[in-house]
């Protein structure tokens, strides 16, 4: 076991870089509102407003080894909230950043690595051309045994596509068939879509390890895989932190990128409004109840409420506007659910529930049956806390919902729906 010394950050000089022009951390008020939204409250005896008081008390030696960093999960909702704009999450990616590296999260550190071991990003190590293989193999398979999608493509390496589309390796490692209802919406919205052997691959826990310089080298693989394919728009599919970390990146390290950065829950409202994807909520005659999860990387902190406002409009659209319960808070102001921030792959399992009993309890108050949510981590916290507490909600991906909906949704792709819609006859 290593001996290293976390080295000492001098928190109160740092937040004083970070702060807006004209503020200051000494005017915090003090006033609570960070520590009573965040769900980290209270973990590893520490909370946000603690940590500016420790901070302003250059209470640095404590500050720096605390591993609250770690529970805490970055959302900026304590931000959302401060009258003084004190932008916390900013603070603990220092602290992270400074943590020696065998003293970090080893799954956070082991997650970053792999993503950084092979030309695909991937943060399970998946290989260029295993993904190529899978994405071939399932895709064979789909145009064998459902005839009506005998002309589908997953095009890989396209050039001068519109839109170079990313994938959570989740899918082409343990789910492959997830894969399918994605390429089933492109192809009925008519998509001129590629995968790239390099760079397709959408996680990043580089940025949650705190470790900068890793963090860009794994954007700048995918940027430069979607300059040479000269994609117009980078598409992000259903998961937040990949978004934000690309979107976020960009801007941070002033990287030339040739296109634009999108969410695929933007174009899902514009192909629904323009008529290419004709969903409806007709199939919902048992008044199924619905909610969303507005992931925090893309609603609280990259697009704001426009993107909750698509959310809701797709999910509206799908299951029926009667059928649709807002969890509350919601949208910019909505809690983390405690999957983010690498806190899944830190392996602090009872800090992490604790932190996810807030969004349980908001799931529970909704009464929904399902849980929408466009993020895999989102997905992954919500479905554990689910089972570890006792919740009967299912939690689903919208393209499942949109192609159950459309009547196109295989057999083998009803893995996360309950019994009640896996085997409504759609
Ligand atoms: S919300 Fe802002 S002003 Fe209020 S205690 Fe927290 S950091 Fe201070
Ligand atoms: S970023 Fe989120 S988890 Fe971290 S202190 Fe702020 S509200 Fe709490």
């Amino acid at each position: 076991m290593s001996e290293a010394k976390t080295p000492t950050i001098n928190f109160k000089q740092k937040a004083m870089e970070l702060l807006p022009e004209g503020a200051s951390f000494d005017a915090c008020l003090t006033c609570g509102l960070c520590s009573s939204g965040c769900p980290a409250s209270g973990l590893e005896n520490m909370d946000p407003r603690k940590f500016i008081r420790m901070a302003m008390l250059g209470m640095d030696e404590e500050l720096s080894t605390t591993p609250w960093v770690w529970t805490c999960t970055q959302c900026k909702r304590c931000q959302h909230v401060c009258p003084m704009n004190i932008d916390i999450s900013q603070l603990v990616f220092l602290a992270r950043g400074n943590w020696p590296k065998d003293k970090k999260p080893s799954g956070i550190v082991r997650s970053c690595e792999l993503t950084r071991s092979t030309d695909s990003t991937s943060a399970m190590g998946l290989q260029p051309d295993d993904f190529v293989f899978v994405v071939n193999d399932v895709l064979e398979e789909v145009r064998e045994t459902q005839p009506q999608f005998k002309d589908m493509v997953a095009p890989i390496d396209k050039k001068g596509a519109h839109f170079f589309v990313n994938q959570n390796s989740r899918e082409p490692m343990s789910e492959p068939d997830e894969m399918v209802p994605l390429w089933k919406i492109f192809h009925l919205v008519g998509a001129d879509w590629t995968y790239s052997s390099k760079g397709w691959a959408a996680e990043n826990f580089c940025m949650f390890s705190g470790d900068e310089a890793a963090w860009y080298e794994v954007i700048k693989t995918r940027v430069d895989a979607t300059n040479e394919l000269g994609c117009a728009v980078w598409l992000n599919t259903e998961c937040g932190h990949s978004y934000y970390t690309m979107w976020n990146a960009i801007n941070r390290f002033g990287m030339e990128a040739n296109f634009k950065i999108e969410s695929l829950v933007t174009y899902y409202a514009q192909w629904i409004r323009e008529g290419k994807l004709p969903v409806n909520s007709d199939w919902n005659t048992k008044n199924i109840k619905f909610t969303v999860q507005d992931p925090c990387q893309i609603v609280r902190k990259a697009y704001g409420d426009s993107i909750a406002d698509d959310l809701r409009f797709v999910t509206k659209k799908l299951v029926g506007e009667e059928n649709f319960i807002d969890m509350q808070p919601n949208r910019s102001a909505n809690y983390c659910c405690g999957g983010g921030g690498g806190f899944l792959q830190a392996g602090m399992t009872d800090q992490r529930r604790a932190y996810g009993k807030r969004k349980f309890d908001q799931i529970m108050a909704t009464q929904a049956d399902y849980v929408l949510t466009p993020c895999h981590n989102c997905h992954s916290q919500m479905e554990d806390i689910g089972h570890f507490y006792g919740g009967q909600y299912q939690v689903v991906h919208f393209w499942t919902l949109i192609c159950l909906s459309l009547g196109i949704l295989g057999e083998n792709e009803r893995t996360y729906l309950g019994p009640d819609l896996a085997n409504l006859g759609l």
